[in-house]
């Protein structure tokens, strides 16, 4: 086993890799430890493969893992996550906005003990408006409904210790959104602050479009929030008619309101729409439960064990 992997995906980064390469390789050369790197070119359509087999060719602990297609940033961690062989694993982008220098202190934050370190960027420099503003407001409203104590500010550059990445590999599901799930496994986290610099060469892979299922990958796996609200709406509404009836039924008895019959209509279509959505939250709690079968995650993750033989 190799002490570092650092992880890295590449889509159409043909101008980056090798100042990527240059900046790591004398870092990681440093810490005299064997480590490897893996780039994974998710289906790049520019030079990214042949300079990545050249880098390969050059030095052994250059690996490479080319997608027949593009899949995405998610699914080439994944890969990157499966196929590393680190006591560590650092996740870095290739366009150098990950800085090699904050991987050596999350080195040192993983040799005092701790599990994940995050890397959580205090200034963000060459991204819009636009791209800033939605991911602040997404990861504190994900925070909100899955329940997740996600940090804030924080993407795919992580150290994960080797328990880490196994746990995360256990999960069942296949739409995964690595930052959710790197929290939901628990153990020891903390973090390190960085200034995010601008890509070093070429231009941001994030369409709307993929930015939109990033997001999706985040909220379904990781809540049933969508899924239990008709159910709570119902409940809610069914009590609102409920007691519009009871009032209305008591001001009538002791002759204080003599409503016309429209009055009426209200609580009585609230009444009927609280028993569609009553029977609508029924099934969804029933696709639920369903899913969570499916999704087949481990009802539970062991940290450490103590004279148990594993
Ligand atoms: N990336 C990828 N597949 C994609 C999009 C991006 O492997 O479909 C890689 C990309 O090469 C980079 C990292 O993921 O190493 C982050 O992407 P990018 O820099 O475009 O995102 P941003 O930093 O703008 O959020
Ligand atoms: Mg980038």
């Amino acid at each position: 086993m190799v002490k570092y992997s650092i992880i890295v995906p590449a889509y159409n980064e043909e101008k980056s890799l090798r100042l990527f390469y240059d900046a790591v390789t004398p870092m990681m050369e440093g810490l005299q430890e064997e480590y490897e790197i893996i780039f994974i070119n998710d289906g790049s359509r520019d030079a990214t493969k042949e300079i990545l087999d050249g880098l390969a060719e050059e030095d052994k602990r250059v690996k490479a893992c080319h997608f027949s297609r593009n899949f995405g940033q998610q699914a080439a961690l994944l890969c990157g996550l499966q196929t590393a062989r680190g006591e560590a694993v650092i996740a870095m982008d290739a366009d150098l906005q990950d800085p090699p220098e904050v991987a050596l202190e999350m080195i040192e934050k993983w040799k005092e003990g701790y599990d994940v370190v995050h890397g959580k960027r205090k200034k963000r420099k060459g991204e819009t408006v636009f791209k800033k503003a939605t991911a602040f407001l997404y990861y504190r409203v994900l925070r909100k409904i899955t329940g997740l104590d996600m940090p804030k500010d924080v993407g795919d550059f992580k150290l994960y210790d080797r328990k880490v990445v196994d746990a995360i590999l256990s999960l069942g599901e296949h739409d995964r959104l690595l930052r959710a799930q790197t929290t939901w496994v628990g153990f020891k986290q903390t973090f390190v602050e960085f200034d995010r610099p601008e890509r070093v060469a070429g231009e941001t892979h994030y369409t709307l479009k993929k930015m939109i299922n990033l997001a999706k990958s985040g909220v379904f796996p990781n809540t049933d929030y969508t899924l239990t609200l008709p159910i709570k709406l119902g409940l809610g509404l069914c009590f609102m008619s409920v007691a519009c009836f009871i009032t209305f039924i008591v001001l009538s008895c002791v002759g204080v309101w003599f409503g016309g019959l429209t009055a009426w209509l209200f609580p009585t279509v609230g009444l009927i729409a609280s028993v569609v959505l009553l029977c609508q939250g029924a099934a969804n709690i029933h696709t639920a439960m369903i899913y969570k079968e499916v999704q087949n995650r481990p009802k539970y993750i062991v940290a450490e064990r103590k004279n148990i033989e594993e």
